[in-house]
């Protein structure tokens, strides 16, 4: 039997042709497209001069003819930030397609049913949709004793990622925990978290970082996979390139201070008041790619850095054990590549403990002064 198309399925539900392509515009500006430049044609006149292709009707095109695309959404060692983040999106058109129409299937927050189930249709999902679905993972994965630390409806959360794996037309990591660790992998560790690139080493797992990751950046990737069958262009961490392609620094409203060489020194000098530049608090920015500074947060109001606190660095690997709160100046990061990102979750993130260790040894000497002088 034929199956309902995406555009089928919104005329049903009310969507005026007017207002679906108004929708397909909206999702080329979420995948990061751009319109081609026309045809310079010189021999040509002006108004024959046509685009290469116009990227609302490729989309158009995709969504009338391609069925649901369903979503398995899961939630591990997270604080489900990430889904908060989604359901404040500030594009709820694009929300709304990715929730209700592509459409998310299961997910452990936001699905209204609970219990076997809620368990029993994701089975039947995976089985009657198998290699045509997207699996969006949240949350890092315990793999310490037993993988006992996180299990969800009697299996371990390493058993229910390698079973959604393997019939997923595309793997998602959303926020940073899934990307590269996070939180629960930083220093000492206890549950022996994983990223979802490392408990699926041979499969092709696209990073959305952030803590928490940007719903647009998600929602966009996946919107992507429906129209093109397959993510943008990725970066060596496997990131999206039109939502990680540059760092924050490239897009900071507080550059300009930046170089005109204006810093702030605390976060209630007279710089900070003035808006100057956050490096000399331990930015982030200059190292760090995400769409932060351009998409923003809370329907476009603002973002950390125009809040007034410096860039945590989240969207890259070992950002907490890294000094991500470190409040002095900056020290030049490298930029991580992937096969270095998993050298440092197996090496136990060096460099963060190096500076954990670096600021224990400067405190454990500051108490001997005081004893000494007192
Ligand atoms: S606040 Fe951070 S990102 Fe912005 S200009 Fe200064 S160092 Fe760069």
């Amino acid at each position: 039997m034929k199956k309902e198309t995406i555009y089928e399925n919104l005329r049903k539900n009310g969507v005026s042709r007017r207002d679906f392509m108004k929708m397909c515009g909206l999702l080329v500006g979420a995948m990061g497209l751009k319109v081609a430049p026309p045809i310079q044609a010189s021999n040509l006149p002006r108004h024959l001069h046509k685009p290469a292709y116009k990227p609302a009707q490729l989309v158009a095109r995709a969504l009338e003819t391609k069925p649901r695309l369903p979503v398995i959404w899961l939630e591990f060692q997270d604080c489900a930030g990430c889904s908060e983040a989604l359901t404040r999106s500030q594009s709820p058109t694009l929300v709304d397609l990715v929730l209700n129409t592509l459409s998310i299937e299961y997910h452990e927050t936001l699905t209204a049913a609970a219990g076997f189930q809620t368990e029993e249709n994701k089975q039947k999902i995976m089985q009657e949709y198998h290699g045509q679905y997207v699996l969006v993972v949240e949350g890092s994965i315990p793999t310490g004793p037993n993988a006992a630390y996180c299990t969800i409806g009697g299996k371990s959360a390493e058993q229910l990622l390698l079973e959604a794996a393997e019939g997923a037309l595309a793997i998602i990591s959303t926020g940073n925990c899934a990307a590269f660790g996070g939180l629960p992998a930083a220093s000492p560790n206890p549950t022996g978290a994983k990223s979802v690139m490392e408990v699926l080493p041979g499969k092709t797992v696209i990073n959305i970082p952030g803590c928490p990751a940007i719903p647009e950046a998600t929602t966009g990737t996946i919107a992507h996979i429906l129209v093109f069958g397959g993510p943008p262009e990725l970066d060596e961490l496997n990131r999206p390139k039109p939502f990680y392609g540059q760092a924050i620094h490239d897009r900071c409203l507080r550059r300009p201070f930046y170089e005109a060489g204006k810093f702030a020194n605390s976060f209630d000098d007279e710089g900070a008041r003035a808006g100057w530049c956050l490096f000399k608090l331990g930015c982030k920015g200059p190292t760090t790619y995400n769409a932060c500074a351009s998409i923003k947060w809370s329907n476009g109001l603002s973002f950390p850095i125009q809040s007034g606190h410096p860039c945590i660095g989240c969207s890259e690997p070992n950002f907490w054990d890294g000094g991500g709160f470190y409040q002095g100046q900056s020290a030049p990061l490298q930029r991580p590549t992937l096969a270095a990102a998993g050298a440092a979750a197996a090496v136990g993130i060096v460099a963060g403990v190096g500076v954990a260790a670096m600021n224990n040894a400067q405190k454990k000497q500051a108490h001997k002064t005081e004893e000494a002088e007192s």
